[in-house]
């Protein structure tokens, strides 16, 4: 008998209330609660079970927070709102003695910045109050972790070099739309690009490395060069890595757009004073673009996330891996209404909740996924609808 909050009730939070709807045997009771109920009791109506309800909740309050987890008591609280409310949601967690679960670090929202230390620094708190926090259980971050700690487990003695790739091979028909929340997209990748190597952070110009690399099921695509925030757990977790680098694929239509918008202040997260109002650019920006959870019902093709890794397999002999997912944007939106990309942040962050839930991952502290044993995790990813695949010494081409 288990209970859950899902803060949030967007893209993501559709695709993880479809997922623990799905599981009713680990997820006897649902909450789904958002800074707009309307949307929360929408979701519930399309859901059509008794166990589960709608609330709302400003998260960026504690004291709204504690008042929502007094009410219900929840087992565990599964934040898929924005990393802007990674904090307010652990703080009210240790107030009120509930597990957590997020799948992105934490932001603040006047700096477009993310880094673990924020989140990390609870660590001893989640400890003495006997709770368990996990960090970053989407798929990348999430998945990403679970396959670095897979190929760690059972074929790597040392891991030298970890590249992740993501591609969304997809195509929505809109000339321009991000398919997660467009503020938090736009600031990720408008960022300066960093990879580690030999122990130090290189810093790239934002986009400034691309290459091209070979996709499963789709082909080549041109792949640039990000920081991507796991990289910063996975090098701590994993310290033979001597080279990790994020990889993501971008058509020319959609940078080009980006351009455009960054070169005229669109992209902007300082306030301006618009006619007397005070308004944020990005934030405009967002209310005028699709909505990211409007465009499965068209979308086409596929995304492919996986991990290329090098190193030396368990008898000291030179080994490559590549272990991907590939996802249907059409399957996703039949399942769940909604497209790929929140279906598979989704579809991991319920397999977290239900590792935690069954006992498998439960540890006092704040950890990311990496950390616990990836077996039963994997198992579910092909039972859960994101099979996995392996490909061993093949040319990994990064
Ligand atoms: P959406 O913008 O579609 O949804 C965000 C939801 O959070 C909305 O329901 C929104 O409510 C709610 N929300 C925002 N602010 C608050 C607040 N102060 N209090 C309560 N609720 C709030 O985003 P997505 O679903 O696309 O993304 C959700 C999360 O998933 C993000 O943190 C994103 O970074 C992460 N993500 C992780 C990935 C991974 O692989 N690890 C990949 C993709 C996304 P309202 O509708 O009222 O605005």
């Amino acid at each position: 008998m288990a209970k859950v909050i899902i803060i949030g009730a967007g893209g993501v939070g559709t695709v993880v209330a479809h997922k623990c709807a799905q599981n009713p045997e680990v997820f006897t009771e649902i909450v789904i609660a958002s800074r707009t109920l309307s949307k929360c009791q929408a979701l519930v109506d399309t859901l059509g079970r008794p166990n589960i309800t709608a609330d709302s909740v400003d998260a960026d309050s504690v004291p709204q927070l504690v008042e929502l987890f007094r009410r219900h008591k929840p087992d565990m609280v599964i934040n898929v709102a924005l990393p802007y409310q990674d904090l307010t949601i652990m703080d009210a967690c240790l107030e009120c003695g509930v597990n957590y679960l997020d799948t992105a670090n934490y932001e603040p929202k006047d700096v477009a910045h993310f880094e673990y230390s924020w989140q990390w620094a609870y660590k001893k708190r989640f400890e003495d109050a006997g709770l368990t926090a996990i960090l970053g259980c989407g798929f990348d971050p999430g998945v990403s972790g679970v396959f670095t700690a897979y190929a760690a487990k059972h074929y790597f003695s040392d891991m030298e070099y970890l590249d992740i790739v993501d591609c969304n091979a997809g195509n929505h028909g809109k000339a321009f739309a991000t398919n997660f929340n467009p503020e938090i997209n736009i600031r990720e990748i408008t960022q300066n690009g960093r990879y580690y190597q030999d122990g130090e952070w290189v810093v790239t110009g934002p986009l400034e490395i691309h290459k091209e690399l070979t996709y499963p099921n789709i082909g080549p695509r041109d792949s640039y060069l990000l920081y991507h925030e796991e990289l910063e757990s996975l090098v701590k977790n994993f310290p033979s890595i001597k080279r990790a680098r994020f990889w993501m694929t971008f058509g020319q239509e959609y940078l080009t757009h980006l351009r455009v918008i960054q070169d005229i202040g669109m992209a902007r997260i300082d306030e301006i004073d618009y006619n007397g109002t005070k308004i944020v650019p990005l934030q405009f920006l967002k209310a005028v673009l699709p909505n990211p959870q409007d465009l499965g019902e068209n979308y086409t093709g596929e995304t492919s996330i996986g991990c290329r890794i090098s190193g030396r397999d368990k008898e000291g002999k030179h080994l490559t891996y590549y272990i991907y997912n590939n996802c249907s944007h059409h399957e996703a939106y039949l399942e769940t209404g909604m497209q790929a990309v929140s279906y598979t942040t989704g579809v991991p962050a319920m397999i977290g909740a239900m590792m935690f839930l069954t006992g498998k991952w439960q540890r006092p502290g704040v950890w990311n996924v990496e950390e616990f044993d990836p077996d039963p995790f994997m198992e579910q990813l092909n039972k859960q609808g994101l099979p996995w695949h392996e490909v061993f010494n093949l040319d990994l081409e990064v």
